[in-house]
């Protein structure tokens, strides 16, 4: 909370939603390229009030009433509706955030029930979309909401019609390829997002705000990976993902009610198992960055899926990452002994998962031995090795 909000909070006495402060300008009014209006006050006028499941965030002062109308009249889309995804849901779509989009293209597996929270045993049984199954249980949990679901991978072709006509995209995935998707997108469109990434029992957020703040390729350049940890090679545990998603929420709510003062500015780092809590500062956006300086959009435009997958054979799919990354092939081979015997060399690893086996180079390409369908082989490549 800034001193502005504190000092507001400790003068007031009031206990209904009166709004005696000055109403701020909504975000989106302040940016030039701006097509919405979200929770504009001259379109609902001021006789609506919030609906009373809203009152104790409404009397929270720098919501208010104002700021909760607000929340109703505007649109997120949920990028990944897993760990993070289902915690971000569930806290906009009980805020009362208009319209919740939420994209994913996976299905529930009992691996998922330890930490994603709006799932359960007979979703999992059902291998249900995660995408559907989140809709169906938040469209009970408020029916004021409109809650979407689409079950598809985001990729160049759609990420546009997916997420230019919303006023925040969240990132609740697991990796950079989709990431960098989010960022050219939220460039080119003027869209805030708030990005976030849990593993293990470490994780790190920052909101975005194209024009304002440095974007993603300003902070980690083009060709960010994740550092291979995923949560199938080293775990991770749930009050993470909670911690990483409360934020990312906390800053959407800031943004989308006007209060800018309010917003970190930094990127958060917390290492729950190590008791680590830190915060880097901004800085502000590099005037040379290709994607917010120049405005290439290169996850748009490259038209590529990141990952090329191509037959070679039959019963083998080579999976080649779009920028060839430097792997740390010792480190790749610890984080899969748990899944099966893996021999390693300096030049490439194989390990045999039974079913299947992965030969992996040091430039990031792989062979994927006993598969023949591309995309189980692109799924299995961002599950065991990262992207
Ligand atoms: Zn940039």
């Amino acid at each position: 909370m800034n001193d502005d909000a504190i000092s507001q909070h400790h003068e007031s006495t009031a206990h209904d939603y009166s709004d005696d402060h000055e109403p701020k300008r909504h975000p989106q009014q302040q940016t030039p390229n701006s097509r919405h209006t979200p929770g504009s006050l001259q379109a609902h006028g001021s006789l609506k009030t919030p609906h009373p499941r809203y009152a104790r965030q409404a009397l929270f002062r720098p919501i208010g009433r104002d700021g909760q109308l607000r929340l109703g009249q505007s649109r997120v889309a949920i990028v990944g509706v897993g760990a993070l995804g289902t915690v971000l849901a569930t806290q906009l779509v009980r805020a009362g955030v208009g319209l919740v989009r939420l994209i994913d293209r996976d299905i529930v597996e009992t691996t998922n029930l330890q930490r994603q929270s709006l799932f359960d045993e007979v979703d999992a049984e059902n291998g249900v979309a995660k995408a559907e199954a989140a809709a169906a249980k938040l469209r009970q949990a408020n029916g004021e909401v409109t809650v979407e679901a689409q079950v598809t991978d985001l990729t160049w072709r759609n990420a546009e019609e997916l997420l230019s006509d919303v006023d925040v995209i969240l990132d609740g995935t697991d990796n950079f390829e989709v990431r960098y998707l989010i960022n050219d997108v939220a460039v080119k469109h003027g869209i805030a997002w708030a990005y976030g990434g849990a593993v293990s029992s470490y994780g790190s957020t920052a909101f975005i705000r194209p024009g304002h703040t440095p974007c993603l390729v300003c902070l980690f350049g083009e060709g960010a990976n994740g550092g291979h940890d995923t949560c199938d090679t080293v775990g991770v545990i749930a009050p993470v993902v909670s911690v990483i998603a409360s934020i990312q929420v906390a800053e959407t709510l800031k943004y989308l009610t006007g209060n800018l003062d309010a917003l970190s500015n930094v990127m958060t780092l917390v290492d729950l198992w190590r008791n680590d809590f830190s915060q880097m500062n901004f800085g502000s956006a590099n005037p040379s960055c290709p994607c917010c300086g120049k405005h290439t959009f290169h996850a748009l435009e490259s038209r590529t899926d990141g990952l090329t997958v191509s037959l070679c054979g039959r019963q083998t799919v080579q999976v080649r990452p779009a920028v060839s990354n430097s792997l740390n092939l010792r480190q790749v081979a610890a984080n899969l002994a748990n899944h099966g015997s893996v021999r390693q060399n300096a030049s490439l690893l194989r390990c045999d998962f039974g079913k299947f086996q992965i030969t992996l180079f040091a430039d990031g390409r792989a062979l994927l031995h006993g598969i023949e369908d591309p995309h189980e082989a692109r799924a299995l490549y961002a599950r065991y090795i990262g992207m």
